[in-house]
């Protein structure tokens, strides 16, 4: 993980101190909690798991084609 901070709306891993996940509703306050700050929602880390992978998988895929990988 280290191409770097491009874009200001990349989800990202935090503990959360309040709030509920986005999809499953189950409190979040302590927890770790994926923010995702384009749409200012916040997941458990069993429903943002699935989310942060296929964010993951499109940065990589952008980053090979576009040569800066
Ligand atoms: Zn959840």
């Amino acid at each position: 993980m280290s191409y770097g901070r491009r874009y200001s709306g990349d989800p990202r891993w935090t503990t959360a101190r309040f709030g509920e996940c986005a999809k499953c509703k189950k409190p979040l306050a302590g927890k770790r909690a994926l923010f995702i700050p384009n749409g200012k929602t916040c997941l458990c880390e069993e429903c943002g798991r699935p989310e942060m992978a296929t964010f993951e998988a499109a940065a990589f895929d952008e980053a090979v084609m576009t040569g800066t990988w």
